[in-house]
């Protein structure tokens, strides 16, 4: 459909980023061309009408770009969920397992009101360990998930195989 080749035309494959091997989805030129960031934002905002949504938890860092005029639209509040240390006041903390190694995410542990309905908003899902770890830290902090939105799930990494348990939406899937 038409968002699927907006969406196409809006990414670009970089090879053997960040390392060899690895082709890296760029979303920057869908950033870049008005129609396109309009057409993903209104399309996401579009799918959670009507659900209640009162926080929209964005993940560093393009889950920011997207997340708070998601936010706007939908007439809920931001939060974003960063990278270890980076958050200045007292946080709750959710680490993960990498390929090599481990990865932590935190989030203002005052930032969700407990039983508020939360959207969580990234670009790309690709092995579900970002997603899965915000996932636990909005209901960690007494939050409900209503939602995972990504622009683009990469399927043959199989990150929804981690999230059985929360309503995925993606606007395209390759
Ligand atoms: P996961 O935890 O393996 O699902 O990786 C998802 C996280 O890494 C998200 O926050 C994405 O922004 C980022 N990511 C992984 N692969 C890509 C990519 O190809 N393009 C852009 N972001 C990516």
């Amino acid at each position: 459909d038409d968002l699927s080749d907006l969406i196409a035309a809006g990414i670009r494959d970089v090879p053997d980023f960040p390392k060899p091997g690895i082709t890296f989805k760029d979303i920057t030129p869908l950033l870049a061309t008005p129609a396109s960031l309009r057409a993903v934002v209104t399309a996401v905002a579009d799918r959670y009408a009507g659900a209640g949504v009162d926080t929209v938890v964005g993940l560093e860092a393009r889950g920011f770009i997207l997340g708070a005029p998601v936010a706007l639209e939908l007439d809920a509040g931001f939060v974003p969920i960063r990278k270890a240390g980076k958050l200045p006041s007292r946080t709750l903390r959710e680490s993960y397992d990498l390929e090599y190694g481990t990865a932590t995410v935190e989030m203002h542990a005052d930032a969700i009101t407990p039983g508020s309905r939360v959207l969580i908003v990234d670009d790309v899902l690709a092995t579900g360990g970002t997603s899965r770890a915000a996932v636990e830290l909005v209901r960690k902090a007494g939050g409900t998930v209503v939602g995972l939105s990504v622009l683009m799930e990469l399927a043959s990494l199989q990150g929804r195989d981690q999230l059985s348990d929360v309503n995925v939406h993606a606007l395209t899937v390759v």
